[in-house]
């Protein structure tokens, strides 16, 4: 027997998710039965497709059930194993779908061991080698089919997608990648550091007016993390035949029906400029994983990608983590550490 914290959604949230939406339970593991382990975290990830999963609504993935562990990924050691468990072993480090908690039990099947590559943390595949750098490369490259020559914008570009998303960009030929965040110290990391020719603060001025600025010979592909004003403005900015990849849609997440968030009012600009718009979800290209992995590991270990990690400690603090997310305290990827 173990104790676990574990943060389980009491009811659900109406907008903005509200602290009381959400309690932390302490509870005892039993040990584990044939085929399971005991998984303790050392550290897992909250994000924004979450909020989602918390509305009572039919979506690509099922809404997290009241008073449970919400779910999510995670990365930890194996701690014990039951019978017939031949996947893994004790002292293993594994990622696993145990977030928001201390420490799970999972069927050892779904875990999966962390590959052992020098100079990359286990952290990485929970960000920049883990779904979210699998979304920017599959959103970029399959879904806005990117071309050498491209000029790019990318909206939420000093998240832990879009950080990613410019960066391949410039690697692979783009004449001009340009990024918009919500501060001037995250504008002057995409910029500084990141090796993104442009970026503005949204919160400065209208997105459209800013853009056009920042692309004075339009845009190609548009890689779209928060849809509202954003899509408005790359609709307006986009040369003809340019492509989006509609990979989230931020600015929406805390609607409420009675005040939802005003989309584009262009719309008609998609026909008379022949614009593709390809929405997508990651775990659909699931089978791209292992050149998405075989390509930008390196660029990941030899510092030619560069990345960030914004930690939290403690699973009591995942709320605040959360929150803190929907609000762009993060730069990267936003991250709970557990245990130190
Ligand atoms: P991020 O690390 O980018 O974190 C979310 C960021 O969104 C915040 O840091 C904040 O940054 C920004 N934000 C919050 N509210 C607004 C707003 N109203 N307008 C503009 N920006 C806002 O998260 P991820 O990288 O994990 O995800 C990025 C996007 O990609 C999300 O929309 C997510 O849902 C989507 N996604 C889609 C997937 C798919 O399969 N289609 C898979 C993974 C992610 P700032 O300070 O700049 O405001």
């Amino acid at each position: 027997m173990s104790t676990a914290h574990e943060i389980h959604l009491a009811r659900r949230p109406h907008g903005f998710p509200d602290a009381a939406d959400f309690t932390l339970v302490e509870r005892e593991l039993p040990e584990p039965g044939p085929g399971e382990a005991v998984v303790v975290n050392r550290a897992f990830s909250v994000d924004p497709y979450m909020r989602g999963r918390m509305n009572d609504v039919p979506s690509y993935v099922p809404p997290f059930r009241l008073n449970e562990a919400m779910d999510g990924r995670s990365v930890g050691e194996v701690a014990a194993v039951g019978p017939d468990v031949s996947e893994v072993a004790v002292g293993d480090l594994v990622l696993a779908n145990l977030a928001w908690r201390d420490r799970g039990i999972s069927k050892a099947e779904h875990l999966q061991r962390v590959p052992d590559v020098a100079g990359v943390d286990p952290r990485a595949y929970l960000g920049v080698l883990g779904a979210p750098g699998l979304t920017a490369w599959v959103g970029l490259l399959d879904k806005a089919s990117f071309r050498p020559g491209d000029a790019v914008f990318v909206s939420g570009a000093a998240g832990a997608v879009g950080s990613l998303v410019g960066q391949i960009a410039k690697a692979k030929g783009a004449s001009r990648v340009v990024g918009s965040a919500g501060s001037a110290e995250k504008v002057a990391w995409l910029t500084g550091e990141l090796g993104y020719d442009a970026a503005f603060n949204y919160k400065d001025g209208p997105v459209r007016d800013q853009l056009q600025k920042a692309m004075p010979d339009g845009l190609d592909v548009y890689f779209d993390n928060v849809g509202a004003d954003h899509l408005e403005a790359a609709i307006a900015v986009a040369n003809d035949h340019a492509r989006v990849a509609a990979c989230g849609a931020i600015a929406h997440y805390n609607d409420t029906a009675d005040a939802p968030t005003p989309g584009p009012s262009n719309l008609f600009q998609i026909v008379k400029k022949r614009l593709a718009i390809q929405g997508f979800i990651v775990t659909d290209s699931l089978d791209r994983f292992a050149p998405f992995l075989e390509e930008v590991t390196p660029w990941v270990a030899d510092g030619r990608v560069r990345f960030a990690e914004t930690v939290v400690d403690g699973v009591d603090h995942a709320v605040e983590a959360f929150q803190g997310l929907l609000r762009g305290e993060n730069t990267g990827k936003m991250l709970v550490q557990v245990g130190g």
